[in-house]
């Protein structure tokens, strides 16, 4: 990736990494650097840390890492120029020109632009004469003009070219209509359109981009919904419904609806902060999406049993996420949607009730587990008081145990020690489960049975980890490269990965620029998050003169071992061909 060393220089000196960070997390100082909890894992205990020295950060929960780019990348899910660009105009610069290869970002921008079309062109079909279909059905469920204007509700007709048409008219290529997933390939090599026969919800995210659609069908057909797949823009569980409009709502709570039609009956009954998946079940990455922009979340899904299925799973992400989660239970089993439309004036009155009269995700988990057995009998106690204590034991805040204790005695009529001895039992078992796994994973990682970027360390692990600490510590003291070099050749290093990037950072140093600058761009985000390990972690901290020379030594020891071992086992043929691979390799 050619972007000018000065320009990337310049660009991350203007987008300091602590600053940029801190718009997405709550961060602490530790030493010289800062911590917090990582938004691209669940957990309650911060591993996310920043290196404000090379203008870095690393998650020892999840293992990613990176500079200010790599961060920019994952947060707000661009690729590498796009995110280059959001940083230039966070920081007012200008991009260099024509320097790069902006074929991607092109697309993506032309896909925007579709989109847009798109969204432009469906509303339109509302209010004609081939939409009629799609407006009666939207007046039937209660919702105003505002409301569809402030969706951008819109319907696709039943004419399988009119969109392409459309589009094509406006210049569109037919392979950015396709990218955008707009229409498909025909047999015959022509394109036509992907939704027909729908009113369509067009999907926008923060930035005010239309990134995707999801239809609902105004006919018997299956599917019912049909959404957008991933594309250059769009990545579905990546993303939520609504988001948009929740996030400039500014409150820290969302109401998480199952549905399009959920989301803007609420919204239109006065609450703006309600979102939906997009035709998928809640994902882990979504739940730290919501993370970002509120404290708690309403989980107001269908009473059926898939409803209850979905909350549970839900309760899960949402929980891992950090987040407070209360379960909304609508009267007489109702959806958010019918819900309103039957009590129409004063559905925001009654929807607000239903809100505050939810209870938490544990009085859920407890009240649906109490359904299963007859407390009148002594046996239905005891196995209901046994089932209460898992869930009890699992939370790892203790005042929230004990409030739960103590409603459970009063209701099972049992003494509160009854229901500490049984959580103890769990508790103790989820010790122990989780420090075999710690170990397990510790284990592993010694191995490097985890390693999937550098994939020879668990043939040589000893070695690799020299090598480690060799390319830490030239990155530390960029000025001893020299002599490091003078003892320690390129073609000495074992792991194939760890040899190509003592090669990278020697070349930078010699040519005087910052080493670790464009990391981001030259390696993918995989093996920027080991570099950055490698650049950051206790290989970092230990590199120092006494430490290089005996990692040195290792290295070269091995070598000669090898050596020597190969020169016994192998054949002429054998030498030759390494002479040559030693030969090419120093080229
Ligand atoms: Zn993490």
């Amino acid at each position: 990736m050619a972007l000018p060393e000065g320009f990337l220089q310049e660009l991350k000196d203007r987008n300091d990494m602590t600053d940029v960070a801190s718009a997405y997390v709550n961060l602490n100082r530790r030493g010289r650097n800062m911590v917090g909890l990582c938004p691209f894992h669940g957990e309650k205990t911060p591993s996310f840390n920043i290196y404000p020295e090379n203008g870095s950060f690393y998650c020892f929960g999840c293992g990613v890492g990176g500079d200010v780019i790599t961060f920019i990348m994952k947060i707000e899910n661009l690729d590498y120029i796009d995110a280059v660009k959001f940083l230039a105009q966070r920081a007012g610069m200008n991009m260099p020109e024509d320097t790069f290869d902006d074929s991607m970002s092109n697309l993506r921008k032309r896909i925007f632009e579709a989109n847009r079309e798109a969204a432009r062109f469906f509303y339109k079909n509302l209010y004609s004469e081939v939409g009629r279909e799609g407006l009666e059905y939207f007046h039937g469920r209660a919702l105003t003009d505002k409301t569809i204007r402030r969706f951008g509700l819109g319907y696709a007709d039943s004419n399988r070219y009119s969109l392409c048409g459309h589009l094509k008219k406006l210049g569109f290529k037919n392979s950015e209509i396709v990218s955008a997933n707009l229409a498909f390939q025909n047999r015959n090599g022509g394109i036509s359109d992907r939704f027909n026969d729908r009113v369509m919800f067009p999907i926008i995210d923060l930035r005010g981009n239309v990134i995707a659609f999801g239809g609902r069908i105004m006919t018997n057909q299956k599917p019912k919904y049909l959404n957008t797949s991933d594309t250059p823009v769009f990545k579905k569980s990546a993303n939520l419904f609504s988001l948009n409009n929740a996030k400039s709502s500014g409150e820290r709570s969302l109401i998480l609806c199952e549905g399009y039609m959920d989301v803007i009956a609420v919204n239109q009954a006065g609450f703006p902060n309600a979102v939906a998946t997009l035709g998928t079940a809640l994902t882990q990455e979504q739940a730290l999406l919501m993370k970002r922009y509120a404290d708690e979340v309403i989980i107001c899904y269908d009473s059926d049993e898939a409803g209850q299925k979905a909350t549970a799973r839900a309760i899960t992400f949402l929980r891992n996420a950090g987040l407070n989660i209360k379960v909304i239970n609508i009267p007489q089993g109702k959806d958010p949607d019918e819900f309103l439309r039957n009590k129409g004036e004063n559905g925001h009155d009654a929807f607000k009730n239903v809100i505050e009269g939810s209870g938490n995700d544990i009085e859920y988990r407890l009240n649906k587990l109490r359904l299963n057995f007859n407390l009148k009998e002594a046996e239905g106690r005891v196995a209901y008081l046994t089932e209460a204590a898992k869930i009890l034991a699992s939370l790892d805040n203790t005042i929230e145990q004990d409030v739960y204790i103590s409603k459970l005695c009063k209701e099972l009529e049992v003494s509160p020690d009854a229901v500490k001895q049984q959580m103890r039992k769990f508790s103790r078992k989820k010790y122990y489960d989780k420090r075999r796994e710690n170990f397990r994973n510790m284990r592993q990682n010694l191995n490097g049975i985890n390693d999937k970027v550098n994939t020879e360390r668990y043939k040589k692990p000893r070695v690799t980890t020299a090598e480690e600490g060799i390319i830490a510590y030239i990155l530390k003291n960029p000025d001893k490269l020299q002599r490091v070099e003078e003892q320690l050749p390129a073609e000495k290093f074992q792991t194939e990965f760890n040899r190509n990037l003592y090669v990278y950072f020697s070349e930078r140093i010699k040519n005087n620029l910052d080493a670790l600058a464009s990391v981001s761009g030259d390696f993918t985000q995989e093996e920027t998050a080991k570099i950055y390990h490698i650049a950051n972690s206790d290989y970092a901290r230990m590199a120092n003169d006494k430490t290089a020379a005996e990692n040195i030594r290792v290295i070269n020891d091995e070598y000669s071992r090898l050596k020597v071992s190969d020169a016994a086992n192998a054949s002429m043929d054998d030498i030759a061909e390494e002479l040559r691979r030693l030969k090419d390799s120093r080229k």
